[in-house]
């Protein structure tokens, strides 16, 4: 039997990205392949994607079993290898959905597309398609739907009668794909499914419930987000079904794509350099500032912000802490890399305007430039309300640059505090603070900017940072243990030395350092556990 694990997701790196899930579902499928496993990645048809693709041929036209509005293009699955690590891509290829302006999920104005419910309802009903053996394509041995775009699939697969087992992974709660109960009978979405124990939400449908409810494993991406989303302060409202499901509740911390940042290698650095030289940062630090008009100078310390400018993000506080901090430490430059809420892009671009010596503000969403800011600062600041993984923090620590984080989620398990005595704590790579306030967001930096005064010291975060092992060679085992947990055909994938694949980059082998997937075995599901979900509070 051919084992095979299919991915549903909006986005993959390198062929569609609007964050961190594209980098997870590119570099997850790369890394599982690289060990020997057969995977295939469904994303929409987005037409740059389809571009990027190599080797594209059509696999024929796939009936979708909901209503379009009329004039809809046909739809058909095209088949291609991503261009990087050679993965099967299929993509869902219908133009009325997925070819317009603007970015994936959001017209040029930065609204919604009114038809988001109908583009991914119909990313679900071509995954179901396939797992149903209704396609050219092998069948998969197990279904693996990412956030809420893919998260109707084990739903409708449930209703077809499949039993083909089924993942949901959560990369951010706070995206659940809310749509008028009027859109569920267009969607073809079974009418008893549409109760508060299956995918109602407050008089809504929620997309992402669906997942939950219905998936055998749910995982998500850290381990204290996975402990964080069963309260309602971190649960958006599922927190009660998540309880429900705890049972099948568990953490994959993600990887990152090692290769694609690595100081070491970078050609999107003016120069390389590695934790034993960092000489080259200088040259980096140096691009940097002179990118954003500030003086060129190697001693004066640089706060660097990269990411959505949100209310996650705390955009709104780091503001006001950078504005502080201006005030307080006077030889410090910032530079900002990120767009989002147009106010605070506006607010960050008049506070460049007045401060043009030490801010230097870049709204916009550019990888290339992401790469030069994670080299060429000494810090960076990345506060989060709420952070399932965090992959700019990591970035930013393999780069040698020090990362300053809020303690919540992913961030709370990947940076270690430096502490306040008279050297580092031991193996702190980075600068930890509590809460949601401006004078905590700014104290971090003071922090920061004292230990960057004492070379020794600041040598020995960065270095720690930088040898740290966040690859995906552990994440994959486990993802990996457990899709053979839930499908005897994919127990036998052949775990295959990493170094004996050819043309694979190079991937560090695990040091340690991660914890053993906490994925309990899934109960064997009744069909009345279908039923059980819990009201959201
Ligand atoms: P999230 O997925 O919540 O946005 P992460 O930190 O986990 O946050 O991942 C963000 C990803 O998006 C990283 O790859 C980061 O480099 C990238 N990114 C975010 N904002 C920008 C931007 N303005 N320009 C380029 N890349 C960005």
């Amino acid at each position: 039997m051919n084992a095979n694990t299919l991915f549903v997701a909006a986005e993959a790196q390198p062929l569609a990205k609007t964050g961190g899930l594209a980098d997870v579902v590119g570099g997850l499928a790369r890394a599982l392949l690289q060990r020997g496993a057969d995977v295939t990645i469904l994303i929409p048809g987005y037409p740059r994607a389809i571009a990027a693709a190599r080797d594209v041929r059509s696999l024929g036209a796939i009936h979708l079993p909901m209503a379009l509005p009329p004039g809809h293009s046909p739809a058909r699955l095209l088949q291609g290898q991503m261009p990087d690590s050679g993965v099967r891509v299929v993509f869902l290829d219908c133009p009325s959905l997925y070819d317009r302006p603007g970015s994936l999920y959001v017209d040029a104005t930065g609204r919604d597309f009114c038809d988001n419910a109908q583009r991914f309802a119909a990313l679900a009903h071509a995954a179901t398609a396939i797992a149903a053996g209704e396609t050219p394509l092998p069948v998969p041995s197990l279904v693996h739907a990412h956030d809420w775009h893919a998260a109707l699939t084990p739903l409708l697969m449930r209703t077809r009668g499949l039993r083909t087992p089924t993942v949901c992974t959560i990369h951010n709660l706070a995206f659940q794909g809310v749509f008028p109960m009027a859109v569920a009978g267009p969607l073809g979405l079974p009418p008893e499914s549409l109760t508060p124990d299956g995918i109602e939400f407050w008089g809504k449908i929620n997309f992402l419930k669906a997942g939950i409810r219905y998936a055998d494993r749910i995982t998500t991406v850290s381990h204290t987000y996975a402990r964080e989303i069963l309260t309602p302060h971190f649960g958006h409202g599922l927190d009660g079904l998540l309880v429900h499901r705890a049972a099948v509740l568990g953490a994959i911390p993600n990887g990152v794509d090692t290769d694609t940042w690595s100081p070491r290698t970078d050609r999107l650095l003016p120069q390389c350099y590695d934790a034993r030289n960092l000489a080259g940062k200088r040259a980096c630090k140096a691009a940097l500032q002179q990118r954003h008009g500030l003086p060129v100078d190697a001693d004066r310390p640089l706060i660097a912000m990269g990411s959505r400018l949100t209310h996650q993000k705390m955009a709104d506080v780091a503001l006001d802490a950078i504005a502080l901090a201006l005030a307080t430490h006077t030889d410090a430059q910032f530079v900002i890399l990120g767009c989002g809420d147009p106010r605070l892009e506006a607010a960050f671009c008049a506070l460049a305007q007045r401060h043009p010596q030490r801010v230097g503000v870049a709204i916009g969403y550019r990888e290339e430039d992401a790469h030069l800011l994670h080299a060429g600062a000494d810090m960076l600041l990345h506060g989060s309300r709420f952070e399932p993984f965090g992959l700019t923090p990591v970035y930013a620590m393999r780069y040698g640059t020090v990362p300053i984080v809020s303690r919540v989620g992913g961030l709370a398990d990947t940076v270690r505090d430096v502490g306040d005595g008279t050297a580092p704590a031991a193996r702190a790579n980075g600068i930890v603070f509590d809460g949601e306030s401006v004078e905590a967001m700014c104290a971090a930096m003071t922090r920061g900017l004292g230990w960057y005064g004492r070379q020794r010291h600041w040598r020995s975060l960065q270095r720690t940072g930088m040898q740290t092992d966040f690859g995906w060679e552990g994440p994959a085992r486990q993802y990996l243990a457990m899709y053979g947990s839930l499908a005897p055909a994919l127990a036998h994938v052949p775990v295959v030395d990493v170094e004996a694949v050819a043309a694979a980059p190079t991937v560090q082998p695990a040091r340690g350092g991660r914890r053993p997937v906490a994925v309990p075995d899934a109960p064997a599901l009744s069909p009345s556990d279908a039923g059980a979900a819990a009201t959201p509070a």
